[in-house]
């Protein structure tokens, strides 16, 4: 398995007449780990909507040389496009095994999912190393960490088969630990599959970041290495030199 590039072209989302996102053109190549980052506002968050269909937008979106901007949610998601939000969304009640197992079963039909159960699924078993959670199976998922509850969310859209992971500030609220153990996941993650992060973290950004776009004002200020997004002038003006 490879990870899919991401092609966006004149992206343009509005709300009642304002636009958010303002003709926004990304490129993002198999394998990268990309972070998108920029000040409140700036459109972020409605990008990654757009892609994965939550909100109507103009222009282009193609992923795996396929059209996605006009299908709807579901679609978008069996095409191999997961994302997480800023607050986990686990079944905190069932335990982790329980959530990836269901998360692993979505679009399998009940019966099939009550004849898997004693067997743990390959992807599952998979899920768990990559995510660190393995000693942690059987917890309820209502126990766990905040840090661990993310990486729980993001196990169960491994268990999808999801090539394409749009993650919405994964680290918001992380310990220090907690925030090397989600770079380091990404990478593992990242070495199969294309990965965006929506990040306000700069340090977290500057450690893990392969390639970042700064948007600003629903457009696209600057695309390009860590290096040449921190010496670039405007950046510095409206984001970074605050
Ligand atoms: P960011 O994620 O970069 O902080 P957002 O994508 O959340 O920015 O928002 C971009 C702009 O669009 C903001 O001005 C925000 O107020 C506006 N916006 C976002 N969602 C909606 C909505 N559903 N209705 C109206 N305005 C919205």
């Amino acid at each position: 398995m490879n990870g899919d590039g991401l092609t966006v072209r004149d992206l343009r989302v509005t709300f009642d007449g304002f636009t958010a996102v303002d003709g926004v053109d990304l490129d993002i190549l198999p394998g990268d780990l990309r972070f998108l980052i920029g000040p409140n506002g700036a459109g972020k968050t409605t990008v990654v909507d757009a892609v994965t269909g939550l909100v109507k937008a103009t222009g282009s979106v193609r992923f795996g040389g396929e059209e996605m901007l006009g299908r709807p949610v579901h679609r978008i998601a069996r095409n191999g496009i997961g994302r997480t939000f800023q607050t986990a969304t686990v079944f905190e009640e069932l335990t982790v095994l329980q959530n990836l197992d269901i998360a692993a079963g979505a679009g399998r039909s009940a019966l099939t999912m009550l004849r898997r159960r004693r067997d743990v699924p390959e992807p599952v078993v998979r899920a768990l190393e990559t995510t660190g959670l393995t000693g942690l199976r059987d917890r309820p998922a209502g126990v766990l960490a905040h840090g661990q509850k993310q990486w729980l969310e993001i196990g169960m859209l491994l268990v999808q088969d999801v090539r394409l992971l749009l993650l919405d500030e994964p680290v918001a609220g992380m310990s220090h630990d907690e925030r090397e153990a989600t770079g380091e996941l990404l990478r593992r993650i990242g070495e199969d599959r294309t990965v965006v992060v929506i990040e306000h973290d700069m340090d977290f950004m500057r450690s893990f970041a392969r390639s970042v776009t700064v948007l600003h004002a629903g457009k696209v200020l600057k695309q390009g290495t860590v290096a040449e997004v921190q010496a670039d002038a405007r950046v510095q003006e409206v984001y970074l030199g605050r």
